[in-house]
């Protein structure tokens, strides 16, 4: 299986770059904001609770966001791989995740970490305020406070990876597909 961590700061194109990897490899993408937005769209009660948290730019607690991805898991058992995004995002998330894919023997393969400065990233996260909707993405404190909780409680996860040999640094400003050509360098050379 190959299951890769795309990784990186809101707005680094994780999403984007997650749409070309899927169709090359044969991935199945589990965004946890992609699952959560879908949770607050059917205004479950899940999606209430998380909803306030993501409107003010906090992290969801662990055990929601764990057991979100361990029922996706669960769903798909024949899979070719997949590409977690968004996700883990906590020490916490990232050692559940070991767990989960121990039990169906399998492990991430790949951490490819997207790198942009944040004045591109407040940048950008404007622009898809504006076209997309999105509520966390139309107001600059808001944004601040996802870059900020990004810093302080995932990026740690780059040494959690970085120890399994695991880390790749890719610059995450370029045109969309110089970007992808090289995510996929990196991981035919696995
Ligand atoms: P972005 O990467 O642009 O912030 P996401 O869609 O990945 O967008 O996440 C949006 C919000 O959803 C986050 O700010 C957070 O509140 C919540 N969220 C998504 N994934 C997680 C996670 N793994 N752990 C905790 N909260 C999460």
């Amino acid at each position: 299986m190959l299951n890769i961590v795309l990784f990186g700061p809101p707005g680094a194109g994780k999403g984007t770059q997650a749409d070309f990897l899927i169709k090359n490899y044969n991935l199945i993408h589990l965004s946890t904001g992609d699952i959560l937005r879908s949770e607050i769209k059917e205004g479950t009660t899940l999606g209430l609770e998380a909803k306030k948290l993501m409107n003010n730019g906090l992290l969801v607690p662990d055990d929601v966001v764990i057991g979100m991805i361990k029922s996706q898991l669960e769903k798909n058992p024949t899979s070719n791989g997949f590409i977690f995004d968004g996700f883990p995002r906590t020490q916490k998330q990232a050692k559940e995740l070991d767990k989960l894919l121990n039990k169906k023997s399998t492990s991430i393969s790949v951490m490819l970490s997207l790198k942009v400065d944040d004045q591109e990233l407040i940048k950008r996260l404007l622009k898809r305020g504006i076209d997309s909707g999105r509520a966390d993405d139309q107001n600059e404190n808001i944004i601040t406070n996802r870059i900020n909780e990004y810093n302080i409680k995932t990026t740690p996860l780059k040494d959690y990876y970085r120890l399994q040999n695991k880390l790749h640094e890719i610059n995450g400003i370029g045109s969309v597909s110089e970007i992808a050509n090289k995510l996929n360098q990196i991981i035919d050379n696995l």
